[in-house]
């Protein structure tokens, strides 16, 4: 079945236990009386929904911004805030609409004309996407068995450029660091997506200032629970980012993002909180999976990629879920098409997710 979705206006009220988790899914075609929206919960989406009421209004009542002017040209502030925040130079860093923009940026500048882009099979299904549109020709990995990646010297000479994905999405896992390192010492480009890094034990920052051919991509979607604002940055040496900066517009990226942006690593307490929480709740809700005999992989994102109980077909899990209101993720890739992937949310939607499966596994 196809929806028109529209997000419900983002009010958060003590009443409502599910803050701006909840969107107004309306039924496709016209709307009569028993075509009614109703209200549901997205899990399907990994978007961060535990950051608390206070930080969205403090990162709206602190806009001074003047929509009258054109914004910074390259979000310059903003990469200066960045920089600080993560600990690398203002000239390491290059911002743009998303880190699916900051993708297709880099995969444009880094791939040239009849160069080759290697990504690992399954991953975030964006990279194949841009690079059909930008025809830029893909090798795909396969993952081995458990989703950990195969021996380099397999591949690694045929491509100019390689996306590493971790943690990964789909699979949740995070890449070893010395995979990593022994791909930097080859003759490629290594992109690390590192969208949900900050979830993770590990991450390849520390990597940049001895590698020219790395390069990072981060984003507001996730951690920062930002994902409205479309803020993605790359990190990377800076001859790198000014050869991105050559081929992305200017003024790219609106006022209202990169001045919210900014504000939220001023309060980026509350990041941190509620990545702790994130944390928490990632836990509990594995745990309360595999207590209904549910698969779940090690997760060092914001979501899990689990396997329902043998003999139960995930699709009919997630119809079922659907019918009660809440969204999950399935795939049809042979390799992963008994999978699901859950956003982890708040304990109120992680107990109700539970309660519905023992229902439907129940029934
Ligand atoms: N990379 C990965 C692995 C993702 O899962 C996503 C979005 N889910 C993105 C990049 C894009 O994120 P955004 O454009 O919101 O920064």
């Amino acid at each position: 079945m196809t929806y028109v979705t529209r997000i419900n206006h983002l009010k958060h009220t003590d009443k409502n236990p599910f803050n701006n988790l909840f969107i107004i899914i309306y039924p496709s075609g016209p709307m009569d009386s028993r075509n009614e929206p109703r209200e549901i919960i997205r899990l399907d989406l990994n978007e961060n929904h535990l950051l608390c009421e206070e930080y969205y209004e403090t990162l709206v009542s602190d806009l001074d911004i003047d929509i009258s002017d054109y914004p910074s040209e390259y979000s310059e502030e903003l990469c200066q805030s960045i920089a600080g925040h993560i600990g690398v130079r203002p000239d390491q860093v290059m911002v743009a609409n998303g880190s699916d923009e900051v993708l297709e940026i880099i995969f444009k500048t880094m791939v040239s004309k009849d160069g080759v882009l290697g990504y690992y099979e399954p991953t975030y299904g964006y990279y194949s996407l841009i690079a059909n549109t930008n025809d830029i020709k893909v090798v795909e990995i396969p993952l081995k068995s458990d989703f950990t990646l195969p021996g380099i010297d397999g591949f690694v000479d045929d491509i100019d450029a390689l996306v590493v994905c971790s943690p990964n999405n789909p699979t949740s896992l995070t890449v070893d660091k010395r995979y990593i390192r022994a791909l930097l010492e080859r003759d490629v480009v290594v992109i690390v997506d590192e969208v949900y890094a900050e979830f993770s034990s590990e991450d390849c920052l520390d990597l940049i200032d001895d590698h020219e051919n790395l390069l990072i991509c981060r984003t507001f979607s996730k951690a920062w629970g930002l994902a409205g604002i479309r803020i993605g940055y790359a990190v990377s040496d800076n001859d790198n980012i000014m050869q991105l900066i050559e081929n992305m517009r200017a003024y790219c990226v609106n006022t209202l993002s990169q001045s919210i942006a900014m504000s939220a690593i001023d309060n980026s307490h509350h990041m941190e909180r509620s990545l702790e929480k994130t944390l928490k709740e990632r836990e509990y809700l594995s745990e309360g999976l595999e207590e209904i005999d549910f698969n779940v992989l090690p997760s060092e994102t914001n979501f899990l990629f689990c396997r329902p109980p043998s003999g139960i077909d995930p699709f009919e899990i997630s119809r079922a879920l659907e019918e009660r209101g809440i969204l999950v993720k399935t795939f049809e890739e042979a390799r992963i098409n008994d999978f699901l992937r859950i956003t982890v949310g708040t304990r109120d939607i992680n107990d109700r997710l539970i309660e519905e499966l023992e229902d439907i596994l129940d029934s």
